[in-house]
This record gives structure tokens, C-alpha cells and sequence, in this order.
């Protein structure tokens, strides 16, 4: 019998801490004291990512400093048979780097030394750990950058935008991550070093480093990146255009790259954005405007002095109200300062907003949001409309009370159908932001079954056991199954084996 006075734990949570003490054991002897945590109050700030409305404690968090650690956990983890989550700097907006309650966490955070730079060939080979903006500063007294700049670029790992094939502002113009990146150094789950591209253009044999771009850390532990450099431009300047119709708006940027112009940068705000960031950065905002776009061309003197020309007569031809073009560098910043910072301003108008990523072709910009304007009625919220017009890449900002837990599942509700609405409009559940947990279930929306099986197959080519970051970026069967989204054809149910739900 048991005492009164002691409380026995649930026979999950004895295995859990159980499976704790074990895998703590086996990694003590790999790693230095600080880089193991494993006491709450430690693995906490691990809990999530930048998609805090989903959080899970992990068993452990481990932080390598050197590529060997890297290969023992991961050796360790697979002889254990648990999973691992790989993360960088947590920045992720769907949940790709949110632990498993009976997994590791391994950061790579620590891994932050740039390893090499080569003005000849354009080139830095840099740890996964190094942040976004800190190999443009490194190369900054060369004339040289790295291009893809997401707004998070300040803090989020090269690693990391790898795994997210990040975009950016001058994505548009310059390249997602795939375009600027040669080569990618990672580990198998197996402990087997792999390696993705090579420094030539072309390399002999499968060229797979496709595949290991936006792979949402399910393949392989990125410790090695080789980036290209660009020479930064001579110029910069931009054009902001206001519009009082979001039709026109839209239908200006669809005009602008038909005239076969590829601006540096084609962004645009709704007029609720507009209104939220002009109170904030006092940019000089037309606060009548339905809609903002800002274009910019970049290059020599002319070249930017004949593109700036081309875009304004292609505004003025849409129907834009109003035409501002920079002056002068303060100024060119000044424009883009709102659409930079259009995220912490809708934080000032609620308690919580939940950023939506979906992409859709340009001619439909305006559908969309019109559909997102009566979904804001449907579902009693906010939404702000901040995006990339120029690759078709929404981020709707949903605003919401995350106290009131009925008030976020209308959130994610409305963000569900917006994904949804993408699909339907020839568009994509995801742009830049990955599916990570949070978009699991849009995935069957998108997907058919047989696709579904080839990315599994794919995975299964690099780690057949699923320990590496499972339950994340494509569903399982039975998840599509548990969703209502299992197509069925001429009245057979596939997989009638499966429990329905
Ligand atoms: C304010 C804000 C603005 C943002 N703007 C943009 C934007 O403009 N464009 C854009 O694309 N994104 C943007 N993001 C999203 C995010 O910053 C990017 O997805 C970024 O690439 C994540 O990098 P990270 O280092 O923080 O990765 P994490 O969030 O730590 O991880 C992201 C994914 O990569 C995996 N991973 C990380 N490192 C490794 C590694 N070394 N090996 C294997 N897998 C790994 C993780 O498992 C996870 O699945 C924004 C985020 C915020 C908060």
C-alpha cells in the first residue's frame, strides 16, 4: 500500500524521466557541463519558436561546439532510438524547431565561426550557427553581401535558412537561399557526413541540393554552409506608390514584371498596416491610400535613373494616386522603415497576431484579399496585409487576444482558411515560413496521397527510422485521414485498414 504522503508519478511521465536520466548519462561524457540542459528551468526559452501559440518541453537541449559533438549525439540519439529537433535560432514562424516531449533538442547556435571568405571566387564557407546579417557584415569592407534577406535576418542562423529555403525582400530580384548557396555540409542521423552541391555551378552526379533546402531539419544536421557573395550596387531607390483601390494595387505589380521589370524589391501594405506602422515610424505614409506598394531599383546611376523611369510610368498607367520616389538614401530607408517594422507595429494593436505565409500566382493578389476581408467579418478579428507582392507571398497578420483561448481557435481557423483559399486560387500553403506544425494539416489540403508517399519515400532514403524532427512538414496518412481530407474515388475508401475519426 502506499503511503498517503507520497504521490506516485503516471507510469508516462516515470518512463519520461527515466528516458531523461538515460540520455542525459550518455551525453555528459560528449559534451561540456553549460552545453547539456536538461532542468526546466534551463530548457524553458526552448520551448518553442517563433510560433509561441504551440510550445512542448523537450527532454533535453544540447549545444555542440565543434562538428565532432554534432556527429556523437547524433550517434548517440539513433543507438537510443530518440528523436532529435535541430535548431537555430529559434526565429521559425511554423513550429519547425518545437520540441518532442520524448526527443532532444540540439541547438546549433554555437556553431558561429565563419570559416573562410574568398573574394575571388565570392564565397564564405560559414558554421550553420552564423546569423543571416553577420556574413554581409563580414564582407561588407569587400564591396560584397549576401543577398536572400529575411526581416528576421538580424538573428536568424544561416542553418536555419537553409532549412526554410528563406526568402526576403530582395528574393525577388536576387534568389531564394537555393540560388545563393553552393554547398551544404550535414550528418545523417546515422552519424554519416553527406554533402549537397559543390563549389562549380555543376556537379557530377545527382545534384540534391534541392532537397536539402527547406527540408525543415528532417534530413540532415546542416554544419557547414558555402554561400555566394554579391557585389553590393552602386544605388539604391525606391518608389512609393498609393492606390485607392486594392485591385489596381495588385494589378500594378502583375503589370510591372509583365513589362519585364524585376525590381530589387515589390512590397506591399494595406491601408490597416499603413495606418498601425505610420504611427510607429512617422514614415510619411498616405494614410487615404487602399493600398502601398513600394518598388525598388538598384544598380549604377543609370541603370537605376532608367528602371526608376520604366516603374513610374507603369504606376502612373495602373492607376496609382499618388507617386513619391526617394531622394536620397535617409529617404529610401525612411520609405522602407514601415514595411520593416509592420510586424512589431501590429504587436502594438493587440496582445497577439498569428503570421500567415501563402503564396499565390500575382494575378490574384486582389481575390485574395478581398476574400481575407470578408473572412475578418467571418470571424470577428483583424487582419493586417503586409507582403512580398512581388513573388506572390502573403503574410496576413491576424490579430488576436492569445489570453482567450476561443479567440485564438478563431485565429487559427481564419488562418486555415486563408491557406485554404490559397490552394484554391492555383497559390500554395507556404512560401518562406516552412509547414513546420503548423501548416501539417494544410499539407493534405494541398497534396494528394501519392505525393504524400514520395516525400515520405524521400525521407526514408536519409532516415529511415523518422527520428530526425518527426511529426513535423508532411503528414502521415492517418493525420490526413483524422482531417476529413482523404480523397476517395469511384466510392472505395482508401486504406479502409485505417480507423477512422
Ligand atoms: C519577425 C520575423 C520576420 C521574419 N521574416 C522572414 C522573411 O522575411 N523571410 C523568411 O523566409 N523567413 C522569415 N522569418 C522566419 C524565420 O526567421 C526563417 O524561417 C529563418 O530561416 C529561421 O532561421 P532560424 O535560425 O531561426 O531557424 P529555426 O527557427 O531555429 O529552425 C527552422 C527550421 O530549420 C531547422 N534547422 C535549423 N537549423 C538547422 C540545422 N543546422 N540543421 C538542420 N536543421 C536545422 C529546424 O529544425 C526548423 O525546422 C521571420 C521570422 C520572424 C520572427
Amino acid at each position: 500500500m502506499i503511503p498517503m504522503n507520497m504521490v506516485t508519478p503516471p507510469p508516462e511521465l516515470a518512463a519520461i524521466t527515466a528516458l531523461q536520466s538515460k540520455l542525459v548519462s550518455a551525453l555528459r561524457p560528449i559534451l561540456p557541463e553549460h552545453a547539456l540542459l536538461w532542468e526546466p528551468e534551463d530548457t524553458i526559452p526552448y520551448e518553442c519558436d517563433g510560433l509561441a501559440a504551440y510550445r512542448r518541453m523537450p527532454l533535453a537541449v544540447a549545444l555542440p561546439e565543434t562538428e565532432a559533438q554534432v556527429a556523437q549525439i547524433l550517434k548517440v540519439c539513433f543507438d537510443m532510438q530518440v528523436p532529435i529537433v535541430p535548431r537555430g535560432s529559434g526565429t521559425g514562424l511554423s513550429g519547425g524547431a518545437m520540441p518532442i516531449s520524448q526527443g532532444l533538442v540540439l541547438s546549433l547556435a554555437k556553431l558561429k565561426k565563419i570559416i573562410s571568405i574568398d573574394p575571388f571566387t565570392r564565397t564564405a564557407v560559414v558554421q550553420p550557427g552564423v546569423r543571416n546579417l553577420a556574413i554581409s557584415e563580414a564582407v561588407a569592407h569587400l564591396g560584397l553581401y549576401y543577398a536572400p534577406d529575411p526581416s528576421s535576418q538580424i538573428a536568424c542562423s544561416i542553418g536555419g535558412n537553409v532549412n526554410e529555403n528563406s526568402g526576403g525582400v530582395h528574393c525577388l530580384k536576387y534568389g531564394l537561399t537555393l540560388h545563393n548557396v553552393l554547398k551544404v555540409r550535414g550528418i545523417l542521423m546515422s552519424g554519416e557526413i553527406v554533402e549537397f552541391g559543390s563549389l562549380a555551378p555543376d556537379s557530377p552526379g545527382l545534384d540534391l541540393l534541392a532537397i536539402v533546402m527547406g527540408s525543415e531539419g528532417m534530413l540532415a544536421v546542416v554544419t557547414e554552409v558555402t554561400v555566394k557573395l554579391i557585389a553590393k550596387p552602386k544605388l539604391a531607390r525606391v518608389i512609393m506608390a498609393s492606390f485607392d483601390d486594392i485591385e489596381k494595387g495588385a494589378d500594378a505589380v502583375a503589370a510591372i514584371i509583365a513589362a519585364g521589370i524585376i525590381p530589387a524589391g515589390l512590397e506591399m501594405m494595406d491601408k490597416a498596416t499603413t495606418r498601425a506602422v505610420e504611427e510607429f515610424v512617422h514614415a510619411g505614409y498616405d494614410l487615404e491610400a487602399e493600398t502601398i506598394l513600394l518598388c525598388e531599383s538598384d544598380g549604377t546611376p543609370e541603370e537605376v535613373a532608367e528602371e526608376i523611369e520604366r516603374m513610374t510610368k507603369v504606376l502612373e498607367q495602373a492607376g496609382a494616386s499618388g507617386i513619391q520616389i526617394s531622394q536620397n538614401e535617409a529617404e529610401r530607408l525612411k520609405f522602407w522603415s514601415g514595411r520593416k517594422n509592420a510586424f512589431p507595429a501590429a504587436g502594438r494593436l493587440a496582445p497577439d497576431y498569428y503570421c500567415m505565409d501563402g503564396t499565390i500566382p500575382r494575378r490574384n493578389i486582389g481575390t485574395l484579399l478581398r476574400r481575407i476581408q470578408g473572412m475578418e467579418k467571418k470571424y470577428g478579428l483583424a487582419c493586417l496585409n503586409v507582403f512580398h507582392a512581388g513573388d506572390g507571398n502573403m503574410h496576413p497578420l491576424i490579430l488576436f487576444n492569445g489570453a482567450d483561448q476561443e479567440e485564438w481557435h478563431r485565429a487559427e481557423e481564419f488562418g486555415t482558411e486563408i491557406l485554404e483559399a490559397c490552394v484554391e486560387l492555383d497559390g500554395t500553403i507556404t512560401g518562406e515560413h516552412g509547414v513546420g506544425i503548423e501548416k501539417i494539416n494544410s499539407m493534405c489540403v494541398q497534396f494528394g496521397e501519392g505525393e504524400r508517399e514520395s516525400f515520405w519515400g524521400v525521407k526514408a532514403a536519409f532516415d529511415p527510422e523518422r527520428l530526425l524532427n518527426p511529426d513535423k512538414a508532411i503528414p502521415t496518412l492517418n493525420r490526413c485521414a483524422e482531417y476529413g481530407r482523404m480523397r476517395i474515388s469511384g466510392g472505395n475508401l482508401p486504406h479502409p485498414e485505417l480507423e477512422r475519426f
